[in-house]
């Protein structure tokens, strides 16, 4: 998660041009979320920062209560209880998550796969889970063969979804996105052109932090005990979102244990690719594409962003220390 570094750059920025800033920041989905709105967003307007905060707040646990694993009344975890091969009607907002996850689960032949909840689970990087070791191949097996996007329906007319197998849905790997969509959607129907905001490393740059200058997302090194800055890139009216095994993962027997499962194999993955970066239009597809390429690794993942004309920024762990890759489209956007 870049969130120290995101600030860090913020505050130079800010800094820099003797900027004041309307900031603050919270928690919500097993994270921090950070919201930071400029001076030319303000103009003629009194912001009551303590009331936005309550606005966005309340939209950030509207949408855990839909789709969060880690509440347990929430609307996913009701459909991960609904009895298997029933229909279950859902929220609009939850539908439209399940859809985008399974287009992304064609696109990327299995890659991307939110049925991967109970693996997930077996291997300790779901709710309620603290023991660090990697369960056996037999119950791999068994929940591999109990996953599967295919056997996840979505019935379009009815906004209702249903199991075919006994598997558990998470969408942590794309809920960020959708909700850091939904607050760029909010703060702009109570008039505010130019912010950021941030849920656990996944952002939306809204406008400009001044009328001529862009804002500078800052792109954290993959290192999992320290934090510096690999590289920033400008954005406008753009989403932004990584996915890396640099933080989240445990370590067994001197081999570290990623918390991006590769559904085809039921175990993590395990390859060159440190950190993948996605610039996108919307932060959910951001989010679920940072997904998708780091599963798929490299070659394939790159393969795969070009042809889907995706900005994508990766970093491969070499011999000789870390590289840099970008796409055709990353190329373009920054010139470089
Ligand atoms: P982060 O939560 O660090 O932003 P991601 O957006 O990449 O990272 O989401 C990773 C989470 O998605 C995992 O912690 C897990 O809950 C879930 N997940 C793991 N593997 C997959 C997969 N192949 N497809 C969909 N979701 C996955
Ligand atoms: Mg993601």
């Amino acid at each position: 998660m870049p969130l120290f570094c995101l600030f860090l750059i913020l505050f130079l920025t800010g800094c820099e041009y003797g900027q004041s800033t309307l900031q603050f920041a919270g928690k919500t989905m097993g994270t921090t979320y950070s919201v930071v709105l400029v001076p030319q967003s303000l103009s003629g307007r009194q912001v009551d920062p303590v009331t936005l905060q309550a606005e966005v707040d309340r939209e950030l646990g509207r949408i855990s209560k839909l789709m969060s694993t880690y509440d347990e009344s929430s609307q996913l975890s009701q459909l991960n209880a609904h009895p298997v091969g029933k229909y279950f009607t859902v929220h609009p907002d939850l539908y439209h998550v399940l859809q985008a996850s399974q287009e992304l689960a064609r696109l990327s032949d299995g890659a991307m796969d939110v049925t991967v909840g109970s693996l997930v689970d077996l291997w300790g990087f779901g709710p309620g889970y603290a023991d660090s070791k990697p369960p056996s191949e037999s119950e791999i097996s068994l929940a591999r063969g109990n996953a599967g996007y295919q056997a996840l329906d979505i019935d379009v007319e009815n906004y209702r979804v249903r199991r075919r197998k006994a598997f558990h849905v998470d969408l942590s790997s794309i809920a960020k996105g959708f909700a850091v969509d939904q607050i760029r959607d909010l703060l702009r129907r109570r008039g505010h052109d130019d912010f950021l905001v941030e849920i656990g490393g996944e952002l939306f740059a809204s406008g400009r932090i001044k009328s001529d200058r862009q804002w500078q997302v800052a792109i954290e090194a993959p290192e999992a005990d320290n934090r510096s800055i690999q590289t920033t890139l400008p954005l406008q009216d753009m989403a932004m979102a990584t996915s890396g095994d640099y933080r989240n993962y445990f370590e067994w027997n001197g081999k570290r244990y990623s918390h991006t499962i590769d559904p085809r194999s039921g175990y993590p993955v395990d390859h060159q690719l440190v950190s993948v970066t996605v610039i996108a239009a919307s932060a959910m597809y951001a989010d679920g594409w940072a997904t998708t390429i780091s599963v798929l690794g490299l070659e394939q993942g790159m393969q795969l962003a070009n042809a889907q004309q995706l900005a994508v920024l990766a970093m491969i762990e070499t011999a000789s220390g870390l590289e840099t890759i970008r796409s055709e489209k990353l190329a373009a956007y920054t010139g470089y």
